[in-house]
């Protein structure tokens, strides 16, 4: 699943150009760099790969959202509506610009249920942000139907997803802005670092000024730029564009070894007559750098884990359900806006009210959702030996239900 798990000759190689120079800033010293540009190299890649027109760097995939959606211009009083289960870069983007996080229930899916969104639509909603988890994508048919209807933005999270398509578009290049994060266990990693990708060149030359404290790049050199608006630094060094850019040559070889893995382990659960699966709205699409599968009942779903856990196999197997970082079940601070500086009152409020409604219809999905992380560097024989144990654990609780019921 990440890529850090093939970092190699390839990586160290980029690296060595840039200490070669020991220019490892991404802008200017045009003379010293001897045209090593490992930032501007691995934009272009970024574009090439995913087909999309504009891709600026960045230092996170959290700093990825905020710039995307300054660029697009979401700041006070707008609502940006995202699902009940994702990562807290998420909401802490939304945040980060003085707008206000929507939460709605996701559906069988994992993502965006595109009922909760419509339902959730209000007079200050700018932007609608599904979250591709866990490698696979929303139901962006009906999402791009919904913008359109009401005139949103559409902002796809897509850090988790890197390199999976909806209908034959890679996701983060459908919407009016998407992301990705390149941290050190995502599908291809810089060690740290992020992109906003986008068609629009109004919205990239945006991005372009934002992460680099509005400078406007069009000087001779960065002391003659201008700054036709307020920045911040959110810049990637060329050592992690560099590492980027190495990991990048090898995502078709990354995601074909998750398919051929997921196939295997998807077919092994299949047998079970009792485990069904993530709805994916373009399966040849799917990214496979997870397998989501799903038990008929909370308590079944929860003895499967201990069981996992007994046997000692539950590494790379995610019950989000109980997980501090990835559903809002858990997301106390949030919930108390618990913030080291103070937020106006009024948007207090509604980060508390958001935070704090009904979200038993995720609750139904998510409590019956394991999600196993698809390994690039298992044999055959691991491969085998972990479809067989999982199968078996599974087999083995749920016939120990049966006898009990
Ligand atoms: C990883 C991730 C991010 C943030 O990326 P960082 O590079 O770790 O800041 C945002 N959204 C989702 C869904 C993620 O998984």
């Amino acid at each position: 699943m990440p890529g850090y798990e093939f970092f190699g000759q390839e990586e160290r190689r980029e690296v060595n150009d840039v200490l070669e120079t020991g220019i490892m800033m991404r802008y200017g010293f045009d003379g010293p760099r001897k045209g090593i540009w490992k930032a501007k190299e691995l934009e272009a890649a970024i574009c090439n790969t995913f087909g999309c027109k504009h891709a600026q760097l960045v230092s996170s995939g959290t700093a990825a959202l905020t710039t995307a959606m300054s660029a697009l211009g979401i700041g006070y009083g707008d609502e940006i509506i995202l699902p009940s289960f994702t990562f807290v870069a998420s909401f802490e983007a939304v945040l980060s610009v003085g707008a206000i996080p929507v939460f709605v229930d996701v559906d069988d899916t994992l993502t965006l249920s595109p009922q909760a969104v419509k339902n959730a639509i209000t007079k200050k909603t700018k932007c609608i942000m599904p979250v591709h988890m866990c490698g696979s994508m929303a139901d962006m048919d009906a999402l791009q139907a919904i913008c359109k209807e009401h005139n949103l933005l559409l902002l796809e999270d897509a850090c988790q997803s890197i390199g999976a398509s909806y209908k034959g578009k890679k996701l983060g290049t459908i919407g009016n802005a998407g992301t990705f994060s390149f941290d050190f266990v995502k599908t291809i990693t810089c060690a740290e670092g992020g992109a906003v990708m986008t068609n629009n060149e109004a919205v990239y030359l945006n991005c372009d000024g934002y992460s680099d404290h509005g400078h406007d790049h069009k000087g001779a050199d960065r002391g003659a730029d201008l700054h036709p608006f307020i920045g911040y630094n959110f810049r990637i060094s060329e050592l992690h564009a560099a590492v980027g850019l190495a990991q990048i040559k090898k995502l078709d070889n990354f995601l074909s070894i998750q398919r051929k893995n997921h196939t295997a382990l998807k077919n092994a659960l299949a047998t079970i007559p009792e485990v069904s699966f993530r709805r994916i709205p373009d399966e040849s699409g799917d990214s496979c750098t997870f397998l989501s599968w799903f038990l008929p009942t909370e308590e079944a779903t929860k003895a499967v884990v201990a069981e996992l856990k007994a046997q000692n196999i539950l590494a790379g197997n995610f019950y989000w359900y109980v997980n501090n970082w990835h559903y809002i079940k858990k997301w106390d601070h949030l919930k108390n806006t618990a913030t080291l500086n103070a937020l106006h009152p009024d948007l207090k409020a509604a980060v508390m009210h958001h935070a704090t409604k009904d979200f038993s219809a995720s609750d139904t999905i998510m409590c019956r959702c394991i999600s196993t992380a698809i390994g690039l560097t298992w044999t055959d024989e691991q491969l085998q030996t972990k479809c067989n144990q999982m199968v078996n654990a599974i087999k083995k609780v749920l016939s120990e239900q049966k006898a009990t019921a």
